[in-house]
């Protein structure tokens, strides 16, 4: 985004407008969304201010978006499932996103946590997520550049981590970094052929695991060392 948007812009109109947005939920809920907060949040926040100017008018069309860097703003029903997986078993008191991206699942999760702790390898995308975030006035989200493998271990444990791209295999750092009370993992895991969304939870020592559904995420780079 080069420049900010005008009032008019954020608030969008004809392919952006609130109407596009309501079309975009009536999808959701055709496809399985049931949360109505989840629902209420995503109907509310500007999904076309996540991706280029030139791109707006996709913003709320059922796919995934370029936002640079190869990387993709995931599609509307991706985050809404994410999202509704973690909260439907947590109180979503502090949770961790790995994977900013634009800042769009980022923003869904600060309307409905009460605190964000978001990582993410690109600092030129971290840097527009955090631009964007500050004009939605989401004062609860704090963002780091580094790799996700590592989690965020200073600010966990949380009730939540939020992964938005796939590793070969769980990393145990965020495994680790679970609320020992029914802290909930959604995490996508595999490589470019094959995924599955999973969801963890741990209980004390104990994990328990649950394969979700196919899944179609960008790689969790691996990049060795925390950076
Ligand atoms: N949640 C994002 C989706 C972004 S796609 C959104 O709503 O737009 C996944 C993101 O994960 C990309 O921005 C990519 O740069 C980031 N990523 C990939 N590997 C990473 C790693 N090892 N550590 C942190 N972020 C990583």
């Amino acid at each position: 985004m080069s420049t900010a948007p005008n009032a008019l812009q954020l608030a969008g109109i004809g392919m952006t407008s609130a109407r596009a947005r309501q079309r975009m939920i009536d999808r959701l809920v055709s496809r399985g969304i049931s949360d109505e907060a989840v629902l209420m949040v995503m109907a509310a926040v500007p999904r076309h201010i996540f991706v280029d100017e030139a791109l707006s008018h996709r913003a709320y069309d059922d796919t995934t978006l370029p936002i640079g860097y190869g990387q993709t703003l995931s599609n509307s029903y991706t985050v809404a499932r994410m999202t509704s997986l973690v909260k439907e078993c947590s109180a979503l008191e502090s949770v961790l996103e790995i994977g900013s991206g634009s800042g769009y699942q980022t923003s869904v999760l600060a309307h409905l946590a009460k605190q964000v702790w978001s990582v993410e390898r690109i600092a030129e995308l971290q840097d527009r997520a955090r631009s964007r975030c500050r004009l939605l006035s989401l004062s609860n989200v704090r963002f780091r550049v580094a790799d996700g493998h590592w989690g965020w271990a200073e600010k966990g444990p949380y009730d939540a981590i939020v992964c938005t791209a796939a590793p070969d295999a769980v990393p145990s750092a965020l495994l680790d970094q679970l609320s020992p009370e029914g802290g909930v993992l959604v995490i996508p895991v595999g490589d470019q052929q094959q995924q599955r969304l999973m969801r963890y939870r741990r209980y004390g020592d104990d994990i328990q695991s649950e394969d979700v559904e196919e899944a179609f995420f960008v790689p969790l780079v691996n990049t060795q060392v925390p950076l």
